[in-house]
């Protein structure tokens, strides 16, 4: 019997790549088959080789997280990719997507894509400081050039990883990079193309060649603010300062006495991060109706 991970399913199909590296193209045992266990690509099984490249699956071992976009199982780090030019950096979709993977206990690596098309943005080394800050790797890297690739796959050395972010950033050209040859099309038709086949896309799983994973498949593109509370919200972008506001409830906005504001006024939290804030927030209470006006 060997230990082994799901890179791949199809058609009945699960290919597992063994502790070993070696890939071995099963079916499921016939007891798994009959209880209905769905598997998906990133769970670790049990698997026994039936000859040099084929095997049964006999066990699947417990899952630690599930993600439903992409399917898959026992991610560990999710790659936030931004262009920092073209498209521009986009800070709302990436605080967004923090919090919900902080929602889901996943750890972020911040990907600062295209960096050889950097025109002195005196607003990016501002913008890295404050994740830094808040305890994100950060990585400048630039598809292009090669720029970051080696301390981005150090980054995801035995873990197993996806990549997000808006459109056009950048995230087909640094998969192709990071595994160095093209899984996936880069580019203005690549998009037309990534949109249509969206949801029904399978998930692949590439290795590393370190004990580390990446998906081919970006995930959490579509990402509502939904059940975080309050205190998470704040927590996340004002953590050494919201317990000194005069109200235990307050929301940063008008409130008298307010100690975020106060520090958004000093300089000592960037406006930029309050005004990311406040947009957060009017969607939280969007969605959340009259629950936290
Ligand atoms: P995706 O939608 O996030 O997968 O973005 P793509 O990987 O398809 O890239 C979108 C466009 O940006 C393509 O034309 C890429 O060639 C280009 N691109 C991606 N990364 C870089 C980079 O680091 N530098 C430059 N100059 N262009 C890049
Ligand atoms: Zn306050």
């Amino acid at each position: 019997m060997q230990k082994g991970i799901v890179i791949r399913a199809i058609g009945g199909y699960y290919f597992v790549q063994t502790e070993q590296g070696q890939v071995y193209q099963c079916l499921l045992r016939g007891k798994l088959k009959r209880q209905h266990q769905r598997i998906l690509v990133g769970d670790w099984v049990h698997a026994r080789p039936t000859s040099s490249s084929e095997g049964v699956i006999e066990e699947v071992l417990p899952r630690r997280l599930e993600l439903s976009r992409p399917p898959v199982a026992n991610l560990d780090i999710l790659v936030v990719v931004n262009s920092v030019v073209h498209p521009s950096v986009n800070l709302v979709l990436l605080d967004r997507i923090l919090l919900a993977a902080r929602q889901q206990g996943l750890r972020c690596i911040l990907c600062w894509n295209k960096v050889d098309l950097e025109q002195e943005d005196p607003q990016l080394s501002g913008y890295i400081q404050a994740y830094l800050q808040q305890g994100y790797d950060c990585v400048r890297t630039s598809a292009l050039t090669g720029e970051g690739i080696d301390r981005l796959i150090e980054l995801l050395s035995g873990s197993m990883a996806v990549l997000t972010g808006d459109s056009g950033v950048g995230k087909s050209a640094l998969l192709n990079r990071v595994l160095g040859q093209t899984v996936q099309e880069e580019g203005d038709i690549s998009q037309r193309l990534k949109r249509g086949r969206h949801t029904t896309r399978e998930v692949v799983l590439y290795p590393l060649g370190n004990g580390g994973f990446i998906a081919d498949t970006p995930g959490f593109t579509r990402m509502p603010l939904v059940g975080v509370e309050p205190v998470v919200l704040e927590d996340f972008f004002f953590r050494e300062y919201f317990s000194g506001c005069y109200y235990s409830d307050c929301r940063h906005r008008n409130e008298p006495e307010c100690a975020v504001k106060e520090a958004v006024a000093k300089g000592d939290i960037p406006s930029w991060r309050y005004d990311n804030y406040l947009f957060l927030l009017d969607e939280l209470v969007d969605s959340q109706e009259g629950q936290w006006k």
